[in-house]
């Protein structure tokens, strides 16, 4: 076997149990093999598609933008796909001023910089800690790492990372008997003030997933924990970090997850679905009160931070796409009624046996195997691929992501995969294969 490429998020050992599939070309929700054998990308190419893999209008946007102007330093100069692309990002958020990175990673990296970097820059450089949730994930680079809480990835790496704390999930599968998602929503708040009213002084930001939380396994809450966790940002003088990269453009049913607790954050990260899936892209948003603590004579007191392909202009031209197919198509609109259809086609996983927890939020679809053995994550998969569809449960957790253009026959083939998995999956509880590492 070749091994010149070393995979992401893979123990190379394990390669030759499970061989990554040979990928040609892609359709839709589609993924073609060098053979002709077709997959359903039920994980939207790990969260990033939105519009099916070839789309004639993004891949017309691309094109139409190559023949013009493939890059161009974005110090010193600028282009018509960025500008537009961060007045369009301003107004859709609220948030006025836009900084590119390159990847999720970068992104959160420059949102823990730059709240840093304000709170020094208003004479409060006694700031440096950030807090985030139990079970968080936010990215690989150190700094992202450090806000992290998923062992797998963490432990390892734990030497070199920030102290960091992490309070309470907010996470609806901990509801107590009688507990609804709201009451436990307000007790994961109590965690976070309690933090807060010790903390506060050397705390710069506390950085959250909205609504899903997804590396964790698609853990979600109740909004009502980001209107009070906004309070608290507030009355304690905290910024708040809202990290959107895999929930933002339309993925939990409104364009950014924290519309639906109708707060405003001090930064929002984006990336993943920014283009649609067709190129790295990232950025992060803030305030005129952020941006204004920067604005200044002195070049130190400015945010001197800078990735190479900052702000890519055939990357930006995608986004642009991406944000026009979300007006002519009124894609959350008609993602709402495609939820509903699909929320009662999927009932007969809600309803079997071995499903637990059974949630769906806008376009994710996730429940839980009761007693799934080690090997769960790595059997499903590769019996998934075996039928025909492209799943990465996380631990014991089954989700669909979808991209948006899937229809309903093929999520019924997704159904029927599951369902046929799961009735011949007893054998799997005492699995013999090695523990599957809970990887998104
Ligand atoms: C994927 C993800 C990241 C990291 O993005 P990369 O592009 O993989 O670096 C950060 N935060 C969240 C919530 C993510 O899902």
């Amino acid at each position: 076997m070749n091994t010149h490429l070393w995979h992401p998020c893979t123990q190379m050992q394990h390669l030759g149990a499970t061989p990554p599939l040979h990928i040609d070309r892609g359709e839709g929700p589609w993924l073609i093999g060098s053979d002709g054998t077709r997959y359903l990308d039920a994980i939207s190419s790990w969260w990033v598609n939105l519009f099916g893999h070839c789309n004639p209008r993004i891949n017309a946007a691309i094109i139409d933008q190559l023949n013009k102007i493939e890059h161009v330093i974005l110090a010193g100069c600028s282009h018509a796909p960025v500008l537009n692309l961060s007045e369009r990002l301003a107004a859709l958020t609220g948030l006025d001023h836009v900084f590119y990175g390159s990847d999720g990673a970068s992104a959160v990296e420059i949102a823990l910089k730059m709240s840093f970097h304000y709170w020094k820059n208003t004479g409060q450089p006694q700031k440096t800690g950030f807090v985030s949730l139990k079970n968080g994930y936010h990215g690989e680079t150190l700094g992202a790492l450090s806000v992290t809480d998923v062992a797998i990835f963490r432990d390892t790496y734990a030497p070199l990372l920030r102290h960091t704390h992490q309070v309470m999930s907010p996470d609806t599968r901990q509801a107590w008997p009688g507990e609804s998602a709201t009451d436990v929503a307000h007790r994961a708040a109590a965690d976070l003030d309690g933090w807060l009213a010790g903390h506060a002084e050397t705390t710069a930001a506390l950085i959250v997933e909205p609504l899903v939380q997804c590396a964790a396994g698609m853990a979600m809450h109740d909004p009502e924990y980001l209107r009070l966790a906004r309070r608290l940002c507030d009355r304690y003088g905290v910024h708040l970090i809202a990290d959107e990269i895999a929930v933002g453009f339309g993925r939990t049913g409104t364009l950014f997850a924290c519309e639906q607790a109708g707060i405003r954050p001090d930064f929002t990260c984006l990336s993943k679905g920014i283009t649609g899936g067709y190129l790295p892209l990232s950025c992060v948003l803030t305030t005129d009160h952020v941006y204004d603590a920067f604005y200044n004579a002195d070049l130190r007191l400015g945010f001197l931070h800078s990735h190479s392909y900052t702000g890519n202009p055939l990357a930006c031209r995608a986004a642009l796409a991406v944000l026009d197919i979300f007006d002519s198509d009124d894609v959350l609109q008609q993602n709402r009624i495609r939820a509903a259809a699909f929320n009662t086609l999927l009932e007969p996983l809600r309803q079997h046996p071995r499903v637990r927890y059974f949630r769906n939020q806008g376009m994710i679809w996730a429940f839980d195997i009761a007693n799934a053995g080690a090997g769960f994550a790595r059997e499903f998969h590769l019996a998934a691929r075996a039928a025909g569809v492209l799943l990465r449960p996380i631990g014991n957790t089954v989700y669909f992501m979808p991209p948006y253009v899937v229809s309903e026959d093929e999520m019924a083939l997704l159904l029927k995969t599951c369902l046929n998995l799961l009735n011949g999956i007893s054998k799997y509880a005492d699995s013999t294969l090695p523990n599957a590492p809970a990887v998104p």
